[in-house]
């Protein structure tokens, strides 16, 4: 596990300070059970139909959330737009451009179906051909028509990495244009010493495998399943064939795949056999520092129709100006997504997929921040900014979004907090950190939790790279300092019974129409961990360094001077 930065260290007793000053008890006061309980069950009612991005509940929820932001006081943090009636002809000075509350997302949907199954074409002109969903699955990675594979060469890449902190590079010189790269999932498992052991990182992801290979100029990749590699079974995957998939719309010039898949192991296997190699082999090869890319001899082919069509969704954000001259133009953010999945198949008689701990939940306990940041005396010394984000459940879209086209000046947003799925089960001695220990902010908030008389937990599932699945990553992408606050599992009451309940909430609930609001809810957990929350976003806002990642860390180099 990684250790508590020294620097941040020393930033936090100066912050814990600063926290006294604030007088948090008086902060505390103002968010109850019933503050969470308003803006959460009105965001998981059925007549907000599940937020599903582009729907009439999206359209309500931002109305709703930026009616809330502006009865607090906050100024508009979204897009600029021209002043209505402000007039150039009249020479009137009031032609400044002000602010929206909200920033427009276009998402792009895209449903492939493969009309060319994918079909293997060995040296002597041997041939398989695979089928779906059994053998792979495949979607268009660009917004044609019609994508495809045509005889194009196959490459296996090994983990198709290229990680410079790390020293390693699975790709070597090879020009991989227009190949077709067959990858493994996850990171080199041979040395616990590299890429942080079990804990997966970005380089581990399938999309990271993705985004190599169309910056490398190949047509497509296919990513190898296997249980242990992935996490979860190949009918998770499966299950997202022929799907309709979301994607931020593309730029001009950028890399794309004509398409992406998956493939079970024993059709790797097979593909490697036509070409004359032994996929358990390349496998071993790939664990190490000096492997080259194998051509396996073998072409394939594959083609899509696809359907593509646009939504309109956007992000809401209100901004708190700082009050400190030399640090207002600084910005500290937190996210919250509001989205969910909408209306989709029948479970149980029920189609609204209602997501109220997931994110309606994560929405009210940013609402209550906003409400208390906003009724401070004087404002803290850096700006907030209150995001909520659109789409995150189709790809973290409108996060990433904001990130790449930040309303605010990119290198002074300093940190970003995030809040997923608050605590419905009750107070807890512990609360959870994604990315504890991989920037500055974890010492922070163990400052705030010590003084509090609780504690910060890692994740405790590190090999599900809970870090690069909400919203708080699209802020990593480009720099920023992010953290994500999760429930603990420490229950001051009847704690074996309340981690039964927590865990089924996984198993039961999670992405299904029965993540709806319940008044028995044990809303003590949400109000003391946004109590907590709020603390460490001050302490943030008000210390006199930004904070900084962990030296080492995949994203450092990424935070420009
Ligand atoms: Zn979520």
């Amino acid at each position: 596990m990684s250790k508590t930065p020294l620097r941040g260290l020393v930033a936090a007793s100066v912050l814990a300070a600063c926290a006294l000053a604030q007088d948090p008890g008086a902060l505390d006061a103002q968010i109850t059970e019933a503050s969470i309980r308003g803006p959460l069950s009105f965001l998981a009612d059925d007549l907000l139909e599940g937020r599903g991005p582009g729907t009439r509940g999206d359209a309500l929820t931002r109305l709703y959330i930026r009616t809330q932001l502006a009865s607090y006081g906050l100024l508009p943090g979204g897009v600029e737009v021209q002043a209505e009636g402000a007039s150039d002809e009249e020479g009137d000075a009031e032609t400044a451009p002000t602010r929206s509350w909200d920033q427009p997302v276009p998402i792009l949907g895209i449903t492939s179906k493969v009309t060319t199954p994918m079909t293997v074409t060995g040296p002597s002109g041997q041939r398989i051909t695979f089928e779906a969903p059994s053998d792979f699955t495949a979607d268009a990675a660009r917004p044609d028509p019609k994508t495809a594979w045509k005889n194009a060469g196959v490459v296996f890449v090994g983990y198709g990495i290229t990680a410079p902190e790390e020293d390693w590079d699975d790709f070597g010189d090879m020009d991989l244009t227009g190949k077709v790269l067959l990858v493994m999932n996850n990171d080199p498992e041979s040395d616990d010493e590299l890429f942080a052991g079990k804990r997966r990182l970005y380089y581990g992801r399938w999309s990271y495998k993705y985004e190599e290979a169309a910056r490398r100029g190949a047509v497509g990749a296919i990513v190898i399943h296997t249980t242990p590699s992935a996490g979860y079974p190949f009918q998770v995957i499966q299950s997202g064939h022929e799907r309709e998939h979301f994607w931020l719309p593309f730029q001009d010039g950028e890399p794309t795949l004509a398409l992406r898949s998956w493939c079970s192991e024993e059709a790797a296997l097979r593909m490697c056999a036509l070409g004359g190699h032994d996929l358990v082999t390349l496998r071993e090869l790939a664990e190490s520092r000096d492997f080259t890319p194998v051509d396996l001899g073998i072409t394939i082919d594959m083609a899509t129709d696809n359907e593509v069509r646009r939504i309109d969704s956007g992000n809401v954000a209100g901004v708190l100006p700082g009050s400190d001259p030399e640090l207002k133009d600084e910005l500290v953010v937190i996210t919250a997504h509001f989205d969910h999945l909408g209306i989709g198949p029948e479970k149980n008689g029920d189609t609204i997929y209602n997501g109220a701990l997931d994110n309606a939940s994560g929405c009210a306990a940013v609402l209550n921040l906003a409400r208390v940041c906003a009724s401070l005396p004087e404002a803290p010394r850096r700006s907030l900014m209150f995001l909520f984000v659109t789409a995150e459940e189709s790809g973290l879209l409108g996060s990433k979004f904001f990130a790449f086209n930040p309303t605010w000046p990119r290198r002074q947003i300093v940190a970003d907090f995030n809040v997923d799925g608050l605590n419905i089960w009750g107070a807890t001695e512990d609360l959870e950190m994604i990315g504890y220990g991989k920037n500055s902010l974890t010492a922070v908030a163990e400052a705030v939790a010590q003084r509090r008389g609780r504690r910060i937990e890692p994740n405790k599932q590190p090999e599900l790279g809970l870090f690069y699945r909400s919203d708080h990553f699209s802020f990593a992408r480009i720099g920023v300092p992010a953290a994500y606050f999760k429930a603990g599992s420490d229950f001051l009451e009847r704690a074996p019974q309340r981690r039964r309940v927590k865990a089924s909430y996984t198993t039961v609930r999670y992405h299904q129409p029965n993540d709806e609001f319940d008044a028995r809810w044990r809303l003590g957990g949400a109000v003391a961990d946004a109590r907590l929350i709020l603390e460490c976003l001050l302490n943030v806002a008000n210390a006199d360094e930004e904070p900084t990642w962990t030296a080492g860390d995949e994203f450092e180099k990424l935070r420009d001077r």
